[in-house]
């Protein structure tokens, strides 16, 4: 670990790759499920010193410069396991707010354990009531001694059924305005109070869930940033997370097949489903392959320049969509009757079904749209009329 601490750029690269030719393959070698392949890839990251290059040493990371990491940039890209999605939320969202937010307890424990892929988390921001307007939750938190006690429902909560750890978001104050009175907590999954139920999609998968919790217990101190700051910090992963569901999901391994709807299909497997298709000649095949390889690239190139969060989110859905209807040409409708392949279908069917979710997980268009128009563009902001009042003065379903 000491040796990619003091490497220079040059030995870096040398100590990456070596890793993905080597190390990494024989982590991986005989371990099946995705999970367990994920917690594989994330253990031999860490050990290998190479988890948290921007993160400080002290909490767990390696602390080095923005030159290793661009290193590492070009050393990792199409090779990470596509299994590193079951860690968008905690290594792409929670861990990075926690290092810049949380206190020095809070770090100490979370920020080693989720480096290294020990536990997996979940988000809970979205309620029954409140998904775009995500300040109207109304999950409850109250002190009681040593312990928040919350009680409430959240829905949509991705891989709550694998989870130990799930970031909340909760109101702690009901008599201060929307925006002022909520909490950002870390909840232990496994307790009574919890009661994960999942929601089946039309893909035949149970990517996300609805979440109970009745009296669900969170120590007091476990806390991201200061109580009722909560907002702040909502909005601070939620930039995470679009640079996560955006441009830095694309970077991962073509060569797998992986049911993820975070990840469009990558072109070099559009490419080869056509030629097994017989119809990598004909014209429009060709466009369209042509067209989502310059969209890849232009992922690419977006992903060294650091866009805004809201550009590679939507650029990301727009590559996801595309990619998907060009897979159901190519697929539909007659093809399967002369395809022995049922994997195959499988996996096709699988991203031209699940699609159209990208444009609504991690905030949709829409909102991707406004956030832009008035954060980059300087555009008026919504009128928001109920900023300062209650929010329990507020009218409510
Ligand atoms: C695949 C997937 C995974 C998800 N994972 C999670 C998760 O892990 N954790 C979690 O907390 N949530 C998760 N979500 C929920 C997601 O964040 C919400 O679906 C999203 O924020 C939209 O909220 P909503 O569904 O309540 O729609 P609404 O907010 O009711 O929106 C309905 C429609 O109105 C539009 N709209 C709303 N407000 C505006 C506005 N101000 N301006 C313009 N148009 C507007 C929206 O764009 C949308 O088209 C997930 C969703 C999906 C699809």
């Amino acid at each position: 670990m000491s040796d990619v601490r003091s490497s220079s750029p040059a030995e870096f690269r040398q100590l990456v790759q070596a890793f993905f030719a080597e190390t990494l393959p024989a982590s991986l070698d005989g371990v099946s499920g995705t999970i367990n392949r994920a917690k594989a890839w994330r253990a031999a990251l860490f050990d290998a010193g190479l988890a948290g290059l921007d993160y400080p040493v002290e909490h767990g990371g390696q602390g080095l410069s923005a030159e290793h990491r661009a290193v590492w940039a070009d050393e990792s890209t199409g090779l990470i396991p596509r299994e590193e999605a079951t860690f968008g939320i905690s290594v792409g969202m929670a861990l990075p707010t926690i290092r810049d937010h949380g206190a020095d307890h809070v770090r100490h424990q979370f920020i080693p354990p989720g480096l290294r892929g020990e536990d997996v988390w979940c988000q809970m921001y979205s309620e029954p009531g409140a998904g775009s307007d995500l300040a109207g939750i109304t999950t409850r938190a109250e002190l009681d001694g040593d312990e928040w006690v919350v009680t409430g429902q959240k829905v949509w909560t991705s891989g709550a059924q694998h989870s130990q750890y799930a970031i909340l978001l909760a109101r702690t104050d009901f008599d201060a305005p929307k925006h002022r009175g909520i909490t950002m907590l870390i909840l232990p999954m496994e307790q009574e109070g919890v009661t994960v139920r999942p929601l089946v999609q039309m893909t035949g998968e149970s990517e996300f869930n609805e979440v109970f919790l009745d009296e669900a217990r969170v120590p007091k101190d476990w806390v991201v940033g200061e109580v009722n700051s909560g907002w702040q910090m909502a909005v601070a992963l939620l930039a995470h997370e679009r640079v996560q569901t955006g441009v830095a999901s694309m970077g991962q391994n073509s060569n797998q097949r992986s049911k993820s709807g975070r990840v469009p299909i990558p072109v070099d497997q559009l490419v080869e489903l056509a030629q097994n298709r017989g119809l990598n000649h004909e014209t429009t095949v060709r466009q369209g392959l042509a067209q989502l390889h310059t969209g890849e690239s232009i992922v690419g190139y977006l992903r060294q320049m650091g866009c805004h969060p809201s550009i590679g989110k939507l650029w990301r859905t727009k590559q996801g969509r595309a990619a998907a209807d060009l897979a159901a040409r190519l697929c539909f409708p007659a093809s399967p009757a002369w395809s022995d392949d049922q994997e195959e279908e499988d996996y096709f069917a699988y991203h031209i079904l699940n699609c159209r979710g990208m444009s609504l997980g991690g905030g949709t268009d829409e909102i991707q749209r406004n956030t832009l128009g008035e954060r980059a563009l300087g555009l008026p902001r919504e009128p928001m009329a109920d900023k300062n009042t209650p929010f329990s003065d507020l009218p409510r379903n």
